[in-house]
């Protein structure tokens, strides 16, 4: 049973609340695909909480095998991002401070996908996850992510809609296109696009330990763990939504996952836990965030389990 309590005020303890939503970019199409799969099954399993994995078409034509075998976990969804990684919007980083960054330069550009490159990365994706995977796929993660997300893009939303995708990760950087991403940007429906049944997720702070690296200022403490349980401190106050990102980077075996991401996670998982965040499907939330407004009720017919 998936952990959907929150704490309560019994023995005199504070009311504490708070949601993390776990989502990995499966996206490298090499030995770390099922180095950090196979640790996060035994992450997941061991502590009961539902993860999400976000697979580029590439990793799933080389690894579908491997992956088919994750799939029927009952904690497990199965999202999408792109067929190659490619951008759905443009990113120029500028941080501001002179360091370089992604390279020897202090800003960074990349160019988005053109729109019919974006709708053929996707739609070829939902049907090699079908097809490879039995699963029809509602979720996606923009590659790189982008300031706003897509409110500034319903030609992407409408692409979205035409492929059956119901929740997405894309507001993923701040106003200098870097991170983090405030947690003020919290999940909301593009409604005021006209796609009232698409949800944006957002991936709050850092989308891994490596920009923590690059951009955090240190004033949690010396390590990304530091920041990561200030955070959950902060969550938990203010009853905020918290999409929480990793990817299959350096993980060519599972005992590299539990030396890497996997102990930053296990802390992530152990500290929420005590003191009474809950951990929700992409699925959960959707169904829940819709509950209120009946008038817009629709449910996410994605994989809940
Ligand atoms: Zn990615």
């Amino acid at each position: 049973m998936i952990n959907c309590q929150s704490s309560n005020s019994e023995g005199g303890k504070p009311i504490m609340s708070g949601t993390i939503v776990l989502g990995y970019d499966i996206e490298s199409a090499s030995e770390n695909t099922m180095g950090f799969l196979e640790g996060a099954v035994i992450l997941h399993d061991k502590f009961k909480v539902p993860w999400t994995i976000y697979l580029t078409g590439v990793t799933v034509e080389k690894y579908g095998d491997d992956i088919r075998k994750v799939v029927p976990n009952p904690l497990l969804t199965v999202g999408q991002h792109t067929y190659s990684h490619m951008l759905l919007k443009s990113i120029y980083m500028k941080p501001g401070d002179g360091k370089p960054i992604h390279g020897a330069q202090p800003n960074f550009f990349r160019q988005g996908g053109a729109l019919d490159e974006i709708r053929r990365e996707i739609e070829r994706t939902q049907l090699i996850i079908r097809e490879r995977l039995g699963v029809e796929c509602r979720g996606l993660t923009g590659p790189w992510g982008y300031y706003r997300g897509l409110v500034d893009r319903p030609d992407i939303l409408q692409i979205m809609q035409d492929n059956g995708i119901q929740w997405i990760r894309t507001n993923a950087r701040d106003q200098r296109d870097c991170q983090p991403t405030p947690f003020t940007e919290q999940p909301f429906f593009y409604a005021d696009q006209g796609f009232p049944y698409i949800l944006e997720l957002g991936v709050q702070g850092y989308q891994d330990d490596f920009y923590w690296e690059r951009f955090d200022d240190r004033q949690h403490g010396d390590t990304y763990q530091h920041y990561l349980l200030a955070m959950l401190s902060m969550v938990s106050e203010n009853d905020w939504v918290w999409n929480l990102c990793s990817h299959d980077h350096g993980t060519p075996i599972k005992q590299a996952f539990f030396k890497t991401k996997g102990m930053w996670l296990e802390e992530v998982i152990m500290h929420a836990k005590d003191i009474g965040i809950r951990f929700l499907s992409p699925c959960e939330l959707y169904d829940e965030m819709k509950r209120p407004n009946q008038a817009l009720q629709r449910t996410c017919n994605g994989a809940c389990r």
